[in-house]
């Protein structure tokens, strides 16, 4: 039987599977000995990466972790989540087979608890990598399950157990924010926290937030045949995305049968029997929702409660730990990594900050900068869009003025053989130079695409280079090379288009 307290449904062999790699019931946690060079506390994917890196390095190192090893992105964030919109682009796959002249003939059907189950024996297979046993045993880490708590500027204490450090990094991560909404506490709600707990399909299901988990959640949902519901109180989803690549994904989510509410609020909500009723402030008026569930995604609050960060002099606020440029904390001897001190909340920069960690808290010399790391993200719905850098007005309030090249999907040839034609590439550059600032990709495969960019942005490529890279034809990744050909065309300056043309004319004659 799984431990209630790990919130693991259903009780299968998935889950036992999971629970007995990344939290097994019969742990004993060790008895610490003396200083740790390194403790971590929570082990998510900051932790594991600061605890494994630290480790394999030679430092003794302690990993506390009071629910699951592998944190959100194992078991409740981007390994269930990319799992089940796999599943989601099989059904879509399968529906818009007759664009493609295929013939379905029958019905087709979404097996719900089949498409969970199949994502719960996809993160159990995966769980290995972050068991308890690996981390104890081949990599030679004190592994504690518990609470920890900071009693002083260099100890911290786990299950009546101090362990003390010369070095610490908190990990601990967020959660999912939950608005103060009358009445949504008592009709019960979902978070990523239980939604892949679901066995059943919901009918109707209201998305509250249209960030990146809300949206990709809502589009997977409305593909599997839930009828879903995405209300957004801002005039546009993902805030912080360009405006043009989140319109191209409100027709591609509507198409799916999303019904999109922008400026729409959620004031209150009421259960009526089985269903639950959302009273809606809409720039229409009042209206009221019917749904079965709520999926709420309105944000991440820092896990910093309980960690008495007082004990040990980490300042904090709202946002999380306070961390400086290093990632250090306002004591010396700790540091901070990943979603609970950073604005960017993915797994790729829980990984990267923890590389900087180990660098900064364990070696004398230089240091790494978090200003210096280049950061991409991929919010996965289809298309998928993706980032990386700056945005052209954030360049532009730095006062560095921005040139943006724009090539469409609809003119790469493998985007149209492939009959996704929607989406761009936009690439900004410094002004008048091919010095790359950012760039977004709509489209299929774009966060695969985005490293492409990310890689010349940290090796110091200028846009224009990508002229002479040899893209295999047809790829998508041909929109890069376009937009480096657009660039270089600038280049031709009036006399040397004259010029040419001169050559050219004296070489017709002779
Ligand atoms: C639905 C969803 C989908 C996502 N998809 C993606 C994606 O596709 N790509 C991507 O890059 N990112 C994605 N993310 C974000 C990603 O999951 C997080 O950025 C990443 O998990 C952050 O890692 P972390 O180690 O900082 O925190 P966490 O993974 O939250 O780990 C922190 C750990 O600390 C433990 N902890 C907390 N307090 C204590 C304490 N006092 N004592 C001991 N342990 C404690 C917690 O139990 C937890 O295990 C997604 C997130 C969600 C919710």
């Amino acid at each position: 039987m799984i431990d209630p307290h790990l919130n693991l449904e259903p009780d299968d062999l998935h889950n036992r599977e999971l629970a007995a790699n990344v939290h097994p019931f019969d742990w004993q946690n060790p008895t610490p000995e003396g200083r740790y060079n390194l403790v971590v506390l929570g082990g998510g994917t900051a932790g594991l990466v600061a605890a494994a890196g630290a480790a394999g390095l030679g430092a003794r190192v302690a990993l506390v972790e009071r629910h699951l090893l592998g944190g959100d992105c194992l078991n409740v964030g981007c390994v269930p989540s990319k799992a089940i919109i796999r599943s989601a682009h099989a059904a879509h796959a399968v529906a818009s087979a007759p664009a493609f002249g295929i013939r379905v003939t029958g019905s087709i059907e979404v097996d719900f608890a089949s498409v969970m189950e199949r994502m719960r024996g996809i993160r159990a297979g995966i769980s290995p990598h972050d068991s308890a046993r690996r981390f104890s045993e081949e990599l030679g880490i004190d592994v504690f399950f518990g609470e920890a708590r900071f009693t002083g500027a260099d100890a911290l204490e786990v299950e009546g157990a101090v362990l003390r450090f010369s070095k610490a990094v908190i990990a601990t991560g967020a959660r999912a924010a939950t608005p103060p909404i009358p009445g949504l506490p008592e009709a019960g709600f979902l978070t990523n926290h239980n939604v892949f707990n679901l066995t059943e399909q919901p009918k109707r299901l209201a998305v509250i937030g249209g960030g990146p988990i809300g949206c990709e959640l809502a589009q997977t949902f409305a593909r599997l045949g839930t009828e879903v519901t995405l209300v957004e109180t801002a005039d546009m989803f993902l805030q912080r995305e360009d405006r043009d690549a989140a319109e191209v994904l409100k027709s591609s989510m509507e198409r799916d049968g999303v019904v999109v509410r922008l400026s729409t609020s959620l004031n209150r909500v009421q259960v009526a029997g089985s269903e639950k009723l959302l009273f809606l402030t809409t720039p229409a008026g009042e209206e009221t929702l019917t749904v079965d569930q709520i999926l709420v995604g309105v944000g991440r609050t820092p896990n910093i409660e309980g960690l008495d960060l007082e004990a040990a002099g980490v300042a904090h606020d709202r946002s999380g730990v306070k961390i400086d440029d290093f990632l250090r904390t306002t004591n010396r001897r700790i540091f901070a990594s990943g979603d609970v001190c950073l604005p960017y909340k993915f797994t790729h920069t829980a990984d990267a900050t923890s590389r900087a960690v180990i660098q900064n808290a364990l070696f004398p010399g230089p240091k790494k900068r978090l200003s210096k790391i280049v950061i991409p993200w991929c919010t996965y719905t289809d298309p998928e869009i993706a980032h990386v850098g700056l945005y052209p007005q954030q360049a532009e309030s730095e006062g560095v003025p921005v040139d943006t090249w724009l090539v469409a999907m609809a003119d790469v040839d493998r985007a149209i053989t492939d009959g996704e034609t929607e989406g761009f590439l936009k690439v900004h550059c410094k002004k008048g130079t091919d010095t790359i600032l950012g760039a977004t990709i709509v489209g299929g495969h774009a966060g695969d695409l985005i490293s492409e960019i990310t890689t010349a942005m940290v090796a110091g490529m200028g846009l224009g280079s990508f002229s002479g890279v040899i893209h295999p034809y047809p790829t998508r990744a041909e929109i890069i090379r376009k937009a480096a050909d657009a660039y270089n065309r600038t280049k031709l300056t009036p006399t040397a288009a004259t010029l040419l043309k001169k050559w050219f004319r004296f070489k017709r004659k002779h």
